[in-house]
């Protein structure tokens, strides 16, 4: 490992690293193949306790970000709440987080985040550069080569680093080129989701619930978003995955089709569904969603994740996916991060991190499957994935896997 590193893919992961490498002297530079302005898929994410870990010990602007929810409630077909249990959540919304990891990166402001913190000496320099989609990688020896084109001009510029870590999301080209044989297969169930203003819903059971700040950073009651999400279970290749993933401009997309772009007779066919099926509170909150976006979901697993010679590490979702149900995938790529950052002080070697990492996504993995056959498969099904899930912690227990 050198004083320098590459981090391919400028998202949750990549600015996670980012900051991470920094400071502790790292050289960095993030290739993000998106360029222009983020806009977030103004939904909330789930803050778990390596979110909470990593901030304590890399946020320099410690501008309040999150929200503290009530319990979340269980609502009958007639609307009526029911208090499923007891922990309450934290949640966030993925733009206002990513600018504080942005600002603390490079010192990128935002009305969110309007001031930057003070460097550091013994911080690294830092680049962020966007539109630059990286296409290869390649062991040199003691570094690794990166080969990445310019978006706009599609010219080939070649960087190396001593370490390089792969954050390119779960449809990861450069873990295809790693590891071909690892499959990103379709999970047979997409989301619907959405904001609304809190202050638009009359239904007041639902404040509170899943609410999250605005991408501006508000906080206040009345000013942030009620969040939801909303399962469905569709074929693979089935009509209605092909309509309503075509957006606005007939063109179809694999994973996300992001707010603004999905097509309206849509969405207005998928209000009448949720006014006949769901219970009235709900269906307001739905019904009155002005730029929803929705999600295809995929399961990702990788059995490797550490390449070159211990030089390129793969991490977040390029790694492992875990469904959505359970809303983890920020919490796992601060696992990830906190974990290399170990790596990188020397307390545990990467192959105790892959094992460790691992071991860890498995058994997330299975939680995750469980969650979401509960929602969307038969009691049965439910059932069957649980016993596996806790068959894997057994056998993790006695060191068998
Ligand atoms: C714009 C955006 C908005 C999001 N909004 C939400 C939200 O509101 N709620 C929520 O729950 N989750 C959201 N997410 C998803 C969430 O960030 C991730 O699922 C999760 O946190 C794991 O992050 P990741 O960095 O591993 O992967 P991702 O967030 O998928 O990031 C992968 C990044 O790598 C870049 N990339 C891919 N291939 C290449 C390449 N070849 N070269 C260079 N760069 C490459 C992508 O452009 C992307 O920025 C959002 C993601 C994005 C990108």
């Amino acid at each position: 490992m050198g004083s320098d590193a590459v981090i391919i893919g400028g998202s949750t992961a990549g600015l996670l690293n980012g900051v991470m490498l920094k400071h502790h002297g790292y050289n960095v530079t993030i290739l993000e193949q998106f360029s222009g302005t983020r806009d977030g898929y103004d939904a909330g994410i789930t803050i778990g306790p390596d979110v909470k870990s990593f901030l304590a010990k890399h946020d320099r602007v410690q501008r309040p970000f999150a929200l503290t929810c009530t319990p979340p409630l269980k609502f009958n077909i007639q609307g009526k709440p029911r208090l499923e249990h007891k922990q309450t959540m934290v949640m966030t919304c993925w733009a206002l987080f990513s600018k504080i990891l942005r600002v603390n990166y490079d010192g990128t402001t935002s009305t969110a985040v309007p001031v930057a913190p003070e460097p550091s000496v013994t911080d690294g320099t830092v680049e962020y550069r966007s539109g630059a989609r990286v296409t290869g990688v390649k062991d040199v020896g003691d570094r690794v080569e990166v080969h990445y084109e310019d978006t706009n001009s599609h010219v080939s510029t070649t960087i190396s680093a001593g370490l390089v870590v792969v954050a390119d999301g779960s449809t990861s080209s450069i873990r295809k080129l790693l590891a071909p044989d690892i499959e990103r297969r379709y999970a047979g169930y997409i989301c619907w989701r959405g904001t609304i203003s809190e202050s638009s819903i009359k239904n007041k059971e639902f404040n509170e619930n899943y609410s999250t700040p605005t991408d501006d950073g508000d906080l206040d009651q009345g000013k942030r978003l009620y969040n939801w999400v909303w399962y469905m279970n569709l074929p693979e290749n089935s009509s209605d995955i092909e309509r309503l993933f075509t957006d606005v401009n007939g063109k179809q997309h694999q994973g996300t089709l992001p707010r603004g772009l999905v097509r309206p007779e849509n969405w207005e066919k998928q209000k009448s569904l949720a006014l006949s099926v769901l219970p009235p509170g709900l269906a307001e909150v739905v019904s009155k969603t002005t730029r929803p976006f929705l999600t295809r979901i995929y399961d990702v697993t990788s059995s490797k994740i550490i390449f070159f010679n211990s030089k390129l590490f793969v991490v977040g979702d390029a790694a492992m996916s875990i469904r959505p149900n359970v809303g983890m995938s920020t919490q796992l790529a601060a696992y990830d991060c906190n974990m290399l950052e170990r790596v990188i002080e020397g307390k545990i070697t990467p192959s105790q991190w892959e094992k460790v990492f691992l071991r860890y996504k498995y058994a997330q993995r299975r939680f995750g499957l469980t969650v979401a056959a509960y929602g969307l498969r038969s009691k049965f099904t439910a059932v069957w994935e649980g016993l596996k899930w806790l068959l894997l912690l057994l056998l993790q227990k006695v060191g068998i896997k």
